[in-house]
């Protein structure tokens, strides 16, 4: 999932002062588990906007944010009050801003959240990134660990010299990728996987802005 997190309300305000009306938009997968998307996140916005001598015209949760044309057709239901509103305000991630782009011709759009990573949540509101999206992924080589993410080095060879105690350089509270490798392989009896060099990475498959079809050809006749 996408983690993000609020940006301060304050810097809000001032970045849409020359705007009174609104309409907000949030997003019911990452920035509903994030508590920066969900309802309650929403109406925290509101109270603080109307508190200030804002007007809020609406507001959506849809089911994904970041889905263009489905967060579109959800909207229409609240024609009036989009139309109404001078600016919108997404309060999901970077992507689910940039559906509001698209969708919103008319109007400026402005993130409430910051994205920060990809990761998972460890426990209720807690997160850790995991995945740096390098596009060719090699954890299946790494003991399912990425050593890319975890390793502030990003070393496909590790551990390196800084390595204490089985801690990473980087601070005692944070466990050395590689050792975490090391010691998976050897519970699951695999140490001998990591003989084998982990080739350079080709960067290219990371490339920016990545787009991808996954269209079968069937359906792409149908379009
Ligand atoms: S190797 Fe790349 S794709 Fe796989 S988890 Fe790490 S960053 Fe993500
Ligand atoms: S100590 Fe381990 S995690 Fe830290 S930089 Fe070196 S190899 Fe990477």
């Amino acid at each position: 999932m996408i983690i993000t997190k609020k940006k301060d309300p304050n810097n809000i305000l001032e970045t849409v002062k020359k705007y009174d009306k609104f309409f907000l938009i949030g997003c019911s997968e990452c920035a509903s588990l994030c508590g920066t998307g969900n309802e309650e996140a929403l109406q925290e916005m509101t109270d603080f906007l109307e508190s200030n001598g804002k007007k809020v015209t609406g507001q959506l949760v849809p089911k994904t944010g970041c889905q263009t044309l489905g967060t579109k057709i959800e909207l229409k239901k609240d024609k009036e009050a989009c139309a109404d509103a001078d600016a919108v305000i997404v309060m999901s991630c970077g992507a689910g801003t940039q559906s509001a782009t698209e969708i919103f011709k008319d109007k400026p759009v402005y993130p409430s959240n910051d994205s920060l990573f990809l990761g998972n949540m460890t426990r209720f509101q807690m997160f850790d990134e995991r995945c740096s999206l390098c596009g060719e992924c090699v954890i299946g080589k790494t003991a399912g660990i990425c050593p890319l993410t975890n390793c502030p080095k990003g070393l496909l060879v590790g551990p390196c010299g800084g390595m204490s105690d089985g801690k990473c350089e980087v601070s005692p509270d944070v466990p050395c990728a590689w050792v975490r490798i090391y010691e998976r392989q050897k519970s699951l009896d695999n140490l001998d996987e990591m003989k084998e060099v982990l080739e350079p990475k080709d960067w290219s498959a990371g490339q920016k802005p990545g787009n991808l079809s996954t269209r079968s050809e069937k359906k792409e006749e149908k379009k």
